[in-house]
C-alpha cells in the first residue's frame, strides 16, 4: 500500500500579489524536491476534490462560508486583512485545500493509502470558525479532523502542529472538543500572539522563545507532547506541517533544520504505529524560503512514508 500525494493546480491560481511570501511557487518547491529525491515514486498522486459546504460547516459557520464566497472578486484583490487577500481563484483553491484533507482522511481510513501528504495552499491553521486571517481561509486540518469524527466515527483524533506560528484557528475550532487532542509548538512573541495560555484542556501548547534550535525543540516535544499523546491513544493523527521554523526562514526566528523536521515526524510515525494503525494525514501550512521549504518537506515526507 502506497502513500497518497494530494494536490491540485487550482492551488497555484490563488495569488496574493508579487511580493507576498505565501506564493504559488511554494507548491512547486515542495513537489520538485519530492520528485528529485524520488519520493514521489513511492506515492500515488491524487487530485484534491472541492470540499462541500457540508464538510466545511463542521468547522466553520455557514454565514462565514457564504460571506467568503460572496467576497470573491471578479478581478484584482479583495483584502480580508492586510496580509490575507482573495483573487478570483482563491475560493476555489481554498475548497481544494480543505478537500485534500477530507480525501486524505478517506484514503487512509478506507485502507487505500497508508498515509497522506497534502501539498496544498492556501494554508489553514490560522482560519478560525468564523474568520480568515494569516493567509488562511478554511481550516484544512480541522475540516479533515471533523470528517474523521463525524463520517468515520473516530473517537480520538490528534492534531500535531509544528508550524512556527501558533495555530490559533485550529485552537478556536477544536478547543474543548473531547474527541480531539491538539499538540502545538510555536515561537512566542510573533503572529498571532496567542497560545501561551491554552484555550481548552485538550490543548498541549509549547511556546518557544526566539532563536531556539533543535535541541530545545526536541526536548520540549519529548517532555510535553509525547506523554500526552501516549495517554490519549489517538486512532488517527493529522499534522499541520509548517516549515517556517527553519533557520533559513525569516518568517520566524527559530533555528530548526531538516533533521529536526525528520525527527519530529519520526516521533509521530512511531506513535501512530503504536495506537493508530499508522494513520496520518499531513497538510502543508507555512514555509516561505523556497529551498528550505522544499528540503524540509522532503525530509518530512521521507519519514512519513517510511522511505528513510
Ligand atoms: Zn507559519
Amino acid at each position: 500500500m502506497l502513500a497518497a500525494y494530494i494536490s491540485h493546480d487550482d492551488c497555484l491560481r490563488h495569488d496574493m500579489g508579487n511580493q507576498h511570501p505565501e506564493c504559488p511557487e511554494r507548491i512547486g518547491a515542495v513537489r520538485d524536491q519530492l520528485l528529485v529525491t524520488g519520493l514521489l515514486n513511492f506515492m500515488d498522486s491524487y487530485e484534491a476534490p472541492l470540499a462541500s459546504v457540508e464538510q466545511l460547516a463542521r468547522a466553520h459557520t455557514l454565514s462565514y462560508i457564504h460571506s467568503l464566497e460572496e467576497r470573491v472578486p471578479r478581478e484584482g484583490y479583495e483584502h480580508i486583512d492586510p496580509d490575507t487577500l482573495m483573487n478570483p481563484f482563491t475560493y476555489q483553491a481554498a475548497l481544494r485545500s480543505a478537500g485534500a484533507a477530507v480525501l486524505g482522511c478517506d484514503l487512509v481510513m478506507t485502507g487505500k493509502a497508508a498515509v497522506a501528504f497534502c501539498n496544498v495552499r492556501p494554508p489553514g491553521h490560522h482560519a478560525e470558525r468564523a474568520a480568515a486571517g494569516g493567509f488562511c481561509f478554511f481550516n484544512n486540518v480541522a475540516v479533515g479532523i471533523m470528517h474523521a469524527l463525524e463520517v468515520h466515527g473516530l473517537q480520538r483524533v490528534a492534531l500535531i502542529d509544528f508550524d512556527v506560528h501558533h495555530g490559533n484557528g485550529s485552537e478556536d475550532i477544536l478547543c474543548n472538543e473531547p474527541r480531539v487532542l491538539m499538540c502545538s509548538i510555536f515561537e512566542t512573541g510573533i503572529y498571532p500572539f496567542s497560545g501561551t495560555v491554552p484555550k481548552g484542556s485538550n490543548m498541549v501548547n509549547i511556546g518557544l522563545p526566539s532563536r531556539v534550535g533543535g535541541k530545545e525543540f526536541r526536548a520540549a516535544v519529548e517532555h510535553s507532547w509525547l506523554p500526552a499523546l501516549e495517554q490519549f491513544k489517538p486512532e488517527m493523527l493529522f499534522i499541520s506541517a509548517g516549515f517556517d521554523g527553519h533557520r533559513e526562514d525569516d518568517m520566524g526566528n527559530l533555528a530548526l533544520v531538516e533533521a529536526d523536521f525528520a525527527w519530529v515526524t519520526q516521533q509521530i510515525v512511531q506513535l501512530a504505529k503504536r495506537h493508530a494503525k499508522g494513520r496520518i494525514v499531513s497538510c502543508l501550512e507555512g514555509g516561505y524560503v523556497m529551498s528550505a521549504l522544499g528540503r524540509s518537506a522532503a525530509a518530512h515526507v521521507r519519514v512519513l512514508i517510511g522511505a528513510d
